[in-house]
This record gives structure tokens, sequence and C-alpha cells, in this order.
């Protein structure tokens, strides 16, 4: 008998760059993806140790194919550390700061924090520098002062595959037509 498709997706463990909050050493990711009926189409999310079997799970609601767009006001240093799923597809920015992180031909998904995602948009603007000088070393300086927990900021998933996720119930999911 046929397997039916999209019924179950068998899942794939991912490294991530993550420390567990009770040993240090770090996290691995799975997502499942499943239909449920009355439910529609969900996502759970377990982040697991396998030093010492931490595990911590998330569900979303998810409609994958639709665009989305995911905003995380970070106005404490204790929210750097939320979990953030960046799916390849997805631009991430700072609205506040005018730093951003597009999508491109080898771009890859991967899972890491918003401290995480900080750094990745500092090395990215060293790689695309600005024209204007003046505003590189801005956006440089503000990155800084946000890596070390003195501004706070919005982060922005805009994602039109919908796989990108925040772990955080402050985290805001806006369904774009
Ligand atoms: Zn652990």
């Amino acid at each position: 008998m046929p397997m039916r498709e999209n019924e179950y997706t068998v899942p794939e463990e991912i490294p991530t760059n993550v420390e567990c909050p009770a040993c240090g050493s770090l996290l691995f990711l799975m997502n499942y993806e499943m239909e449920i009926p009355h439910e529609g189409h969900i996502m759970i999310q377990t982040y697991t140790c396998h030093s010492c079997l931490y595990k911590k799970s998330n569900v979303f609601s998810s409609e994958p194919g639709r665009h989305i767009k995911i905003n995380l006001r970070i106005d404490s240093s204790s929210l750097l550390n939320t979990m953030v799923y960046r799916s390849p597809a997805a631009f991430v920015y700072i609205p506040e700061f005018g730093a951003e992180i597009s999508p491109g031909e080898k771009s890859s998904g991967y899972v890491t924090t918003v401290e995480g995602i900080l750094r990745r948009l500092d090395e990215y603007i060293d790689m695309m520098p600005y024209e204007d000088e003046e505003e590189f070393n801005r956006v440089k300086a503000l990155l800084h002062e946000a890596e070390e927990g003195n501004i706070p900021f919005t982060l922005v998933i805009d994602d039109e595959t919908g796989r990108s996720s925040v772990s955080s119930d402050r985290a805001t999911v806006e369904y774009i037509q």
C-alpha cells in the first residue's frame, strides 16, 4: 500500500549552537510536522540535550506556504537567549537599526538564538558593507550595544514559506496575503 504523503514527516535531528540551560552542551533540534483532524497542520519543535537529556518542546500551528512575518520585541537581556529557527527563505531584520540579512542563493536554514542572529547580522554587514561609512559604523555600534543587552530592539523575520519560528510566547506572527 502506498504511503500517504504529508501525513507524517520523519524528523531529522539538526545540531544547533544553542547551549543546554541545564548543562551547557549544545542542543539538537527536531521538527515534526503532522496533520491532525480538525486542527490542521501543526509543527512540534523539540530541543534535546544528548548529555543530560534536557528536553523542551514547542507546538505551533503552521500553514506551510503561507507568508508570515514574526515580530519579537527584545526589551530584556534574557530574551537574547530566545531560540530562533530561520528558514533558508527568510529575511531577518531589525527595523530600528536598518540591519538586514537577505536570503541568498546559498542560504541555508539554521537554528540559533536572538544573540546569534545579532552576531550573524554583524558578520553579514561586514561582507556587504554599506556605501556610507558613517552609516556602517552606526549600525555596527548599535548591533554591539544590542548584543550586550544595552538597547531594546525588534527582531523581524519575514518568511514567504512560513517555516521560520521563534520560540517565545511574546513573539507575534502576522499572516501576509
Ligand atoms: Zn544538557
